[in-house]
């Protein structure tokens, strides 16, 4: 087992804390119809605040707190280390089910959640239905995005899990698709509704050949056994041109806007209208 480094260990003690006294924010970024500017979707992404008022280790303070919030990579890792991403998951799940509660009767777009293979299991399908269930919410306005992982699972017993929650109203997106040494294996074996294509990818394609060729391939891929294509990390319309012109669905990226706290996404889910060139 890899072993804890200092930083780590202070930064897993802080989001244990964090996490039991509710500091964590809910940020969400949406995404849009192609041909339309529509919304027809948010993906929540957790930030951790800076530990402003705890004192904590110099190291630690140097090396995390350069923005308002802990970069992600680096919270997941020790997360990950610490056994503290299923909590996380599941405090997220509750709080999403608990927002979409108090607002449902004017959110109609669904939510993404981030959840790697390790989370979804039989437990967690039980805990998100049991969530939806006592808040009240449509299982029409959650979807489920599978991160990319390293550490192995079994994916017979995964793709049993994809389906109990298709089976409930849940959709299902493979995240960061391309990316990951399994991207075949998943589109093999697993059922579900959307891939979202890796953005190294989208951001690469239109100066680098290769990566255009690997992106092209990536959405005709998709489109042959019937997948909707979200194409992430849309930053410019040369991007967003691209992909449009590939075949892909739906963006999501700089150019549409930028994460915001969930609340303020969802308000502005009502009125909103891209200004993208949608000829
Ligand atoms: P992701 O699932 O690929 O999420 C999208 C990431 O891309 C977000 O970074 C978002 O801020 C960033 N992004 C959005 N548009 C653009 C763009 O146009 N250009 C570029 N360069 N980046 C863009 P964030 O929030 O730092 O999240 C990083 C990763 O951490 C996520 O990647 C996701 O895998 C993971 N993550 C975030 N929130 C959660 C969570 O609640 N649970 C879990 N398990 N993982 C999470
Ligand atoms: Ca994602
Ligand atoms: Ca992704």
């Amino acid at each position: 087992m890899t072993s804890l480094i200092p930083c780590e260990i202070d930064l897993a003690n802080y989001l244990a804390r964090a996490l039991t006294s509710n500091q964590l924010k809910l940020y969400a970024q949406h995404l849009v119809e192609v041909n339309t500017g529509v919304p027809v979707g948010a993906e929540v992404l957790l930030r951790v605040p800076q530990p402003r008022k705890l004192s904590l280790k110099n190291q630690f303070r140097s090396t995390f707190l350069s923005s308002s919030s802990i970069n992600t990579e680096q919270w997941i890792e020790a997360a990950s280390h610490r056994g503290l991403i299923e909590p996380l998951t599941e405090w997220l799940v509750k709080k999403v089910a608990e927002f979409l509660s108090n607002s449902a009767s004017f959110i109609d777009i669904p939510l993404s959640i981030n959840v790697p293979p390790s989370v979804l299991t039989s437990r967690f399908v039980k805990f998100l239905a049991a969530m939806l269930n006592t808040y009240k919410v449509p299982t029409s306005l959650i979807m489920i995005e599978i991160t990319e992982t390293q550490k192995p699972f079994d994916l017979r017993a995964l793709n049993k899990v994809i389906n109990d929650l298709r089976d409930m109203g849940v959709k299902v997106v493979i995240d960061d698709f391309g990316s990951g040494y399994s991207t075949m294996t998943y589109l093999v074996d697993l059922t579900v509704d959307a891939v979202k294509i890796d953005r190294s990818f989208v951001q690469k394609a239109p100066e680098n050949a290769c990566a255009y060729s690997v992106l092209k391939s990536l959405i005709e891929l998709a489109k042959e056994v019937n997948l909707q294509i979200i194409c992430e990390g849309v930053e410019n319309l040369q991007q967003f041109d691209l992909v449009k012109r590939l075949g892909c669905n739906i963006v999501q990226g700089y150019l549409i806007n930028r994460p915001m706290p969930l609340e303020e996404a969802l308000n502005e889910s009502k009125e909103f209208i891209t200004e993208l060139p949608l000829h």
